[in-house]
């Protein structure tokens, strides 16, 4: 019997049992995702083939989007564009959070999150991209969501001066900073630096009376660690001021990571931090792993890096001990075959864990082989749909090809931990 049979069958048996449990267990594959409902954590992995976007909604309604990038290398390296080429990554992300998001009083995005300034997270420059109505800027990745539905916080590591650890002065954060300008005057849209260590920044907007066991715990940003206790935090990286400049901390290393509690359930991001430096570089260049101990073992966790393998270290993949892993693949390489190998290692934690792929690359499927047949997934958006209090949730793959919302696999339910 294969797994979705054994998983039909004992919800056949329960649902004789407790009636109510098969109304929450309404996700059938071949039909289109049922909406979000209140009380319910979503967390959508969306595949696009240009970068990172993860779009979040709040059992009580309030919204967030992790990252929205635009940029990538063409095929065989690069994914291909998904649904297709027709529109671009932003125009996608933004439709797609038009049919998830609730609709009242007005569909709105009340947080986008951006982890750190690559064009795969945030939107690269692109000469020939198409013009904001709003302002003096281009559309790419965040810009261009922007122009489709209505961000109400814009969290960065860099506001207000964009100068850690040295002025960032490109095309594209000068198009992000028009941006920022443009939909800040009038008072449209504010603008945070993330606080490394607080867990009042990112709040529920609506009904935060009805979710106590709602949090977003701010984990890092430009190096900086929560240790686990209040909201103290510890200085990963030496001053600048003590360190030759080639050493200084690159962009990667400067990404800012959250983790998301509800009741029971918790869950990682922190975008392209590495857990090992480049060649010769100090050890310092490694981040992730403190970032990975304060944030303690989670239910879910995305990949640092896409997957690659300067990041998912041991020491990493210990600490979190997922039991859902996401990987935000875009290119050949992505999963690096040790992270692939690490990441099912019962030497490192021991019982199951399901691990998830946006996409997977032909040059991906032969450097890694036949290992990468245990994965739960290797192509669609993929959604972790937590239930009411956080004790249980579920991950669906859904069709990346249409917008028709069709579910492709349902995966769970697992218990929170
Ligand atoms: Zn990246």
């Amino acid at each position: 019997m294969t797994r979705h049979s054994l998983v039909a069958a004992a919800l056949v048996v329960l649902s004789t049992v407790t009636p109510t449990l098969h109304t929450l267990d309404a996700q059938t594959v071949g039909e289109p995702l049922p909406a979000w409902t209140s009380g319910t954590l979503d967390i959508h992995q969306i595949h696009t083939g240009r970068g990172n976007a993860a779009l979040l909604v709040f059992p009580d309604g309030t919204s967030m989007l992790v990252d929205a990038g635009d940029g990538n290398p063409e095929p065989p390296r690069g994914a291909t564009r998904a649904p297709d080429a027709s529109r671009s990554a932003g125009e996608w992300i933004a439709r797609y959070a038009l049919r998830m998001l609730p609709s009242v009083p007005v569909p709105a995005i009340d947080y986008a999150f951006s982890t750190h300034f690559h064009g795969d997270h945030l939107g690269g420059f692109n000469n020939d991209a198409k013009t904001s109505a709003y302002g003096d800027y281009t559309l790419s990745g965040v810009t261009d969501v922007a122009e489709y539905i209505p961000i109400r916080t814009m969290l960065d590591r860099g506001w207000p001066d964009y100068s850690y650890p040295r002025p960032l002065d490109n095309p594209m954060m000068n198009n992000y900073r028009a941006f920022l300008e443009a939909q800040s005057a009038g008072g449209g849209m504010t603008i945070e630096r993330l606080t490394p260590g607080r867990s009042d920044q990112i709040v529920l907007k609506r009904e935060p009376e009805s979710f106590p066991s709602f949090t977003v715990r701010n984990l890092a940003a430009n190096g900086q660690v929560w240790t686990g206790t209040s909201t103290t935090t510890r200085r990963h990286f030496p001053a600048l001021e003590d360190t030759p400049e080639q050493d200084w901390p690159t962009e990667n290393q400067c990404s800012m990571a959250i983790r998301v509690s509800y009741g029971r359930f918790d869950y990682y991001t922190g975008g392209d931090m590495p857990g090992v430096p480049a060649p010769g570089y100090p050890l310092w260049h490694g981040i992730e792993i403190p970032v990975a101990r304060a944030a303690g073992p989670v239910d879910a966790a995305v990949l640092n890096h896409h997957g690659l393998g300067d990041g998912n270290t041991e020491a990493f993949v210990e600490a979190l001990r997922a039991r859902v892993w996401i990987i935000p693949s875009r290119a050949a390489g992505h999963p690096d075959r040790w992270v692939h190998n690490r990441l099912y290692s019962e030497r490192l934690y021991p019982g199951p864990r399901d691990v998830f792929s946006l996409t997977l690359q032909q040059a991906t499927k032969q450097v890694v082989g036949a290992p990468l047949e245990r994965l739960s997934s290797h192509r669609g958006h993929i959604l972790i749909r937590v239930d009411e209090g956080g004790a249980r949730y579920r991950v669906l793959i859904l069709d990346d090809t249409s917008e028709a919302n069709t579910v492709t696999a349902v995966h769970g339910p697992y218990d929170s931990r």
